[in-house]
């Protein structure tokens, strides 16, 4: 079983030396494969096999032998067309299909991720060693406590406005017995998923139903809107490409990585609980709202004012649905799609439609009272169990309960400028129990950094 994790990296200036130094040998591993391969097209009109730009990049590079190769497969892997049926990632070849402007890669880059596969990984304890190559220094690491006694399976050094390691780790074992589900014996329920702005996900099985609030997470969206919009007005001020203009580009987009890093964590823990829901309630089947196309068309339709385009923009159904996929997937819980239209009008005792207006469902046809959320995943339920929307006489309103992220001190903390308000936020995280930070060690074998690189021609 395979489990990305990623963390970031504290380093000294020598440290951080070194890794740009490494990013930038693999940008010219990326620049030669790239020349190379349209330098071959243009002289001789064939495409070089991935094989062939192997052997030409071999030994030429200060990297270990397999980073310089992830680099070729990787500029393989955008090059050709290798989707499997429902895969999103769309590579240039079939891009290119519906829009030939499109265009191969192409662009010589300063930077690029460091790979390390397998072999060049070596765990020793606490402590991971990195090898970029024979002779050459490479990268020693204490793993955070939690990770410990994982194999991991790929390392990778990204840039994310600091830097980060991105680990793929090797679990061994059976997925449900690693997290230690072992639920197969009573599974027999129906339960379905509403997903909403304000609250992030709604699930019932009929008798019971979760509401989860997402006003941790709008609130993230609200500061990120406020504060990029304040920051470009200031842009908009100064000549672009000016040093202040860069200042404010440079906090414009340490806000943008910031809150993208909150809402990820968010999205995770949301679904997780809702998850969780599920294997205490014995569920075997897991029905999702599907609520695609919402975002589409609401200015030229007039659905939706301004404000409300913007909220509908930035709510992220399709990434929850994906992590409520996966993570149901790793519980043998099945997943399905329903669609939820006319879910949140219709009347779930006597099938009387009406738009509801704030936030419960008031039914003038036969009084019934409930969660407006709470409706739309009951009727995602019976549309999946009978195919239909009709009410039904025997309906019973679940027993409703709420639950939120209690994750707003630290959202509150969360803000650019100021030492004090950073000091604040790291006696939060350690408050709040957030993983540790990796730090990097000088490598104990020495070898000085080579100076030089290797040159591309
Ligand atoms: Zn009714």
């Amino acid at each position: 079983m395979k489990r990305p994790r990623q963390v970031r990296l504290r380093l000294s200036k020598s440290q951080f030396h070194h890794c740009q130094q490494l990013r930038k040998e693999s940008a010219r591993v990326w620049n030669a494969a790239t020349n190379f391969f349209w330098r071959t097209y243009r002289k001789k009109g064939i495409w070089l096999s991935e094989g062939s730009m192997k052997r030409y990049i071999a030994g030429r590079f200060s990297l270990h032998s397999q980073s310089t190769q992830a680099v070729v497969e990787k500029f393989y892997a955008n090059l050709k067309s290798r989707i499997k049926p429902d895969d999103y990632r769309l590579t240039a070849r079939s891009l290119r299909k519906g829009n030939p402007d499109i265009r191969y890669p192409y662009k010589n880059k300063k930077w690029f991720c460091v790979h390390w596969k397998r072999h060049a990984i070596k765990v020793d304890g606490r402590y991971v060693h990195l090898s970029n190559g024979k002779g050459r220094q490479g990268i020693v690491f204490q793993f955070p406590s939690y990770l410990v006694d994982c194999q991991p399976n790929t390392i990778e050094l990204i840039w994310r406005n600091g830097y980060w390691l991105s680990i793929t780790l090797e679990i061994e074992g059976n997925k449900q017995q690693v997290l230690g589900y072992n639920g197969a014996c009573d599974r027999t329920r129906v339960a379905a998923v509403d997903l909403g702005e304000i609250h992030a996900i709604t699930i019932t099985d009929g008798e019971e139903a979760e509401v989860i609030s997402g006003r941790e997470l709008r609130s993230v969206k609200r500061y990120r809107n406020k504060t990029v919009g304040k920051l470009a007005r200031k842009q908009s001020r100064c000549s672009k490409g000016s040093r202040r203009w860069k200042r404010l580009q440079a906090v414009k987009s340490k806000v943008i990585a910031e809150c993208h890093r909150r809402t990820t964590d968010l999205n995770h823990k949301i679904t997780r609980l809702a998850v969780d829901w599920c294997i205490q309630h014995h569920v075997k089947t897991l029905v999702i709202g599907d609520v695609t196309g919402i975002a589409q068309k609401t200015k030229g339709e007039k659905r939706l004012n301004r404000k409300n385009r913007q909220k509908v923009s930035q709510w992220e159904f399709y990434k929850q649905r994906q992590y409520l996929e996966y993570k149901c997937d790793e519980v043998g819980i099945e997943t399905t799609l329903e669609s939820e239209h006319g879910t949140s009008k219709t009347c779930p005792r006597c099938g009387h439609k009406q738009k509801p207006n704030g936030r419960n469902y008031n039914c003038p046809a036969c009084h019934l009272k409930i969660h407006r959320d709470v409706v739309g995943a009951c009727n995602i339920r019976t549309k999946h169990l009978t195919g239909v929307l009709n009410g039904n006489d025997n309906f019973t309103s679940p027993k409703v309960k709420y639950l939120r992220i209690d994750d707003v001190q630290l959202l509150r903390s969360s803000s650019v400028a100021g030492v004090n308000r950073r000091n604040k936020r790291k006696s939060n995280r350690r408050k709040l129990g957030v993983p540790e930070q990796l730090t990097l060690l000088p490598s104990p074998k020495g070898g000085a950094i080579q100076s030089r690189m290797f040159s591309e021609a």
